[in-house]
C-alpha cells in the first residue's frame, strides 16, 4: 500500500485498543526511503484527554490508569513538522523548525513499526508510541528524551503499551549509530523541506478519523 503526494492521511498513535492521539499529515514522498508527512502549522488534531481534560501527561500513570477517556479536538499551535515513517523499523524521524522555519533538530520518535490503512478515501498509519525519544541538534549531539515517564510506565505492566522495554532501548541504540556517522536522514536531507504554500491546511477531522486501531482490525 503506497499513498500519493498531495494526499492528506491521518497519523494515529494508538494505544491496545484507544487511541492516543491523531495527527493529519500531507503526504510528501511514499518510497523506499519511507513515508515522508508534513503536519502544518494550525492543523485540527486530536488527543486524549481525562474526563476533567488533564492529559497523560499531566499526572502520574498511576492516576491515568484510572481514569475515564475522552478525544479532545485541538489546533498544532507549533511550527510545522515534517516525519519520516521509515519502514520495518520501531521507529521514525521527525524534523523539528523554529517558529521563522528554520531546521532546528530531529527527533527520534520509538514506536512499533507502522500500520497502514485504507478505507475508501480515507487513510492512514498507526504507530503505537514506545514514550522513549532521543533528541538529536543539528551538530548531531543528542540525549534519550522521557525516560522518567518510559520507566514510571513500564512498572504497570497490565496496563502499559510497551511490554519490552530493552527492544526499545536497543533500537534507539541502533539509531544512534546512524546519529554518530551522519548518515541519512541525518545527514542534512531535507533540513531545508519547505511546504507547497498552496497546501489547505486541514481544520476538520475526516469521518472515520477515530476508527478503532488498525492493529485491532487486523488481528
Ligand atoms: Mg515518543
Amino acid at each position: 500500500m503506497t499513498f500519493p503526494p498531495g494526499k492528506l492521511i491521518l497519523h494515529r498513535n494508538t494505544r491496545h485498543d484507544r487511541i492516543g492521539w491523531v495527527r493529519p499529515g500531507r503526504v510528501i514522498s511514499d518510497d523506499e526511503r519511507g513515508l515522508l508527512l508534513w503536519v502544518a502549522s494550525g492543523s485540527v488534531v486530536a488527543h486524549e484527554v481525562a474526563q476533567d481534560g488533564l492529559t497523560l501527561r499531566d499526572m502520574p500513570f498511576a492516576d491515568w490508569i484510572r481514569q475515564s477517556y475522552r478525544l479532545a479536538q485541538l489546533r498544532w499551535d507549533g511550527p510545522g513538522v515534517l516525519k519520516l515513517i521509515r519502514p520495518d523499523v520501531a521507529h521514525s524521524v521527525w524534523w523539528f523548525r523554529d517558529e521563522a522555519g528554520r531546521f532546528s533538530g530531529w527527533y527520534v520518535n520509538l514506536e512499533e513499526p507502522a500500520v497502514r490503512w485504507q478505507e475508501g478515501d480515507l487513510a492512514g498509519v498507526d504507530i503505537v508510541d514506545q514514550d522513549l525519544d532521543i533528541w538529536v541538534e543539528p551538530d548531531l549531539s543528542w540525549a534519550w528524551k522521557d525516560e522518567g515517564e518510559f520507566t514510571e510506565r513500564l512498572a504497570f505492566p497490565d496496563h502499559y503499551w510497551v511490554s519490552d522495554a530493552a527492544a526499545v532501548r536497543a533500537e534507539g541504540e541502533r539509531v544512534v549509530r546512524e546519529i554518530e556517522a551522519g548518515v541519512f536522514p541525518f545527514d542534512g536531507t531535507w533540513c531545508d523541506f519547505t511546504p507547497d504554500p498552496a497546501w489547505v491546511t486541514p481544520t476538520e477531522l475526516p469521518p472515520g478519523w477515530d476508527r478503532p486501531p488498525a492493529r485491532l482490525l487486523r488481528a
